[in-house]
């Protein structure tokens, strides 16, 4: 088995959240602009390198800070590869077994959110280990997380490369990993670390992601996606959600819980070829954001009023002139 050693660059948006979030089938907190990542054999042996940059499509605009912490401009934005390309590319350059090694635990967050908004798989990133942890248990340090600088300032690992760049960063937490036992650290990864991970990915265990349908209705009729747990409790809590629509390919319901509180569940509809693929998300909401749905479901059904409406008006037209034929025919 390898180790992919990762580490990236995401940029975030401008201002406050932007609206255009509560659509996206999950959470983004940054969009990624970099991978950067080293291949090890089991002797920690590097085998291959992967660098590429990416162009964002949700934060186009490069973030003040993060433009200065890594040195992107729009120029570089505008000239790297689409996420999904990128995201095939790295899978690629992972192969068949592998186990990623990052510096904290926000690169595989960032990652799963990414691969989630774009519509793509993102099992494949289990398992993976916070080498922060192993280093405090090697280095007998607290348990306060470290930077990447403390460590390499800890090993005497001189540092003449460009910070806060990916392959930079991950070339220099290969250079930490071949000071500390990984083998040693992944077998004595404490349990309770791993558990708040799989609770940090709880939320998604809900999240449903089917290919190939023929249409859209049939999406909608699909009692697959149609039948929602509680993201916290796993109560069934609806069998036949009804789907209000929001925009060309996006729909929602509501569910409550009656110990957690509301979600929304988000559905996306995605055009591959000729068939559709379906991705479904049930998300925890405040009261805020319920009282803005419930308004957009009520507008949805006012709408759907209006056009029963019309179609009734029509169909009686339609009816009157046929009444009126007949009696010119008599
Ligand atoms: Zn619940």
């Amino acid at each position: 088995m390898n180790y992919i050693v990762l580490d990236m660059e995401w940029n975030q948006p401008m201002y406050a959240r932007p609206a255009f979030l509560e659509n996206l089938p999950c959470r983004l907190e940054g969009e990624i602009i970099q991978i950067g990542a080293f291949k090890l054999n089991d002797q920690l042996e590097q085998q291959d390198s992967f660098n590429v940059d990416i162009r964002p499509v949700y934060f186009k605009k490069m973030n003040r800070k993060v433009e200065e912490l890594t040195g992107f401009n729009a120029e570089r934005l505008r000239a790297g590869m689409p996420f999904p390309e990128a995201a095939k590319d790295f899978l690629d350059f992972c192969g068949e077994e592998f186990c990623l090694l990052t510096w904290g635990a926000d690169d595989v967050r960032l990652l799963r959110e990414n691969l989630t908004v774009h519509g793509l798989e993102s099992d494949w990133l289990e398992p993976w280990y916070n080498l922060q942890v192993i280093y405090n248990i090697q280095t007998e340090s607290d348990h306060q997380q470290k930077s990447l600088e403390t460590a390499l300032k800890f090993f005497d690992i001189p540092q003449d490369l460009p910070a806060h760049d990916a392959y930079y960063d991950a070339y220099y937490t290969v250079k930490i990993c071949q000071k500390l036992d990984i083998k040693k650290g992944i077998a004595e990864y404490p349990s309770s670390v791993l558990s708040k991970a799989k609770e940090e990915k709880a939320p998604e265990l809900d999240r449903k992601f089917i290919k190939g349908y023929p249409s859209t209705k049939a999406i909608l009729t699909d009692k697959r996606l149609q039948a929602v747990v509680c993201p916290d409790c796993k109560k069934a809590l609806a069998s036949n959600v009804y789907w209000t629509r929001q925009g060309n390919n996006k729909f929602f319901s509501l569910i409550h819980c009656d110990c957690h509180g509301d979600y929304v569940v988000r559905l996306t509809v995605t055009k591959a070829g000729k068939k559709r693929n379906a991705s479904r998300c049930t998300q925890k909401i405040d009261a805020e954001a319920l009282a803005r749905y419930e308004e957009k479901i009520q507008k949805e059904r006012e709408r759907a009023e209006k056009r029963r409406q019309r179609s009734l008006e029509a169909r009686q037209k339609e009816a009157q002139a046929h009444v009126s034929e007949e009696v010119d025919i008599v």
